[in-house]
């Protein structure tokens, strides 16, 4: 969520950890030539603080989707779960990268449900996956 001021300090030092990428889509920000936002994992609307430790890079239609949203709905088996934490979970033990790097897929309930909501697979994000995949820099190597 946006509107809550960020410290540019904090913004530099959180954009560092996420490797200057959404995390996640994943997408970079010198592949879009866009300056990610400073997401709250925990928005402020509900308490969330600005502080380290809640804060990673988002890409700006991500973060719209993602809105006040810490959980959804698992596609697969409908339970209600919590989101993907991109500061502290695993990218790779919720999602796997499908048809060369152009399709992410969930693999856990959080995986899918976090797909889902955020809706990872967008036609405009496909389009650019593809063009990266041609260049050869999509999928990210870690
Ligand atoms: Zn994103």
């Amino acid at each position: 969520m946006s509107g809550v001021y960020v410290p540019k300090a904090l913004r530099r030092e959180v954009a560092t950890q996420a490797r200057h990428r959404c995390g996640y889509c994943l997408s970079a920000e010198e592949l879009t030539g866009i300056p990610c936002d400073v997401d709250h994992i925990t928005p402020a609307s509900v308490g969330g603080q600005t502080i380290e430790e809640n804060l990673w890079l988002v890409c700006s239609p991500c973060n719209q989707r993602k809105s006040d949203r810490t959980s959804a709905s698992d596609p697969l088996t409908r339970k209600w779960v919590r989101l993907f934490n991109p500061r502290n979970d695993d990218w790779t033990e919720h999602f796997v990268w499908a048809a060369d790097g152009l399709l992410m897929v969930g693999t856990t309930a959080i995986g899918r449900a976090t797909v889902a909501v955020l809706q990872l697979n967008r036609e405009m994000l496909m389009n650019a996956r593809r063009r990266w995949i041609q260049g050869g820099w999509h999928p990210p190597k870690s």
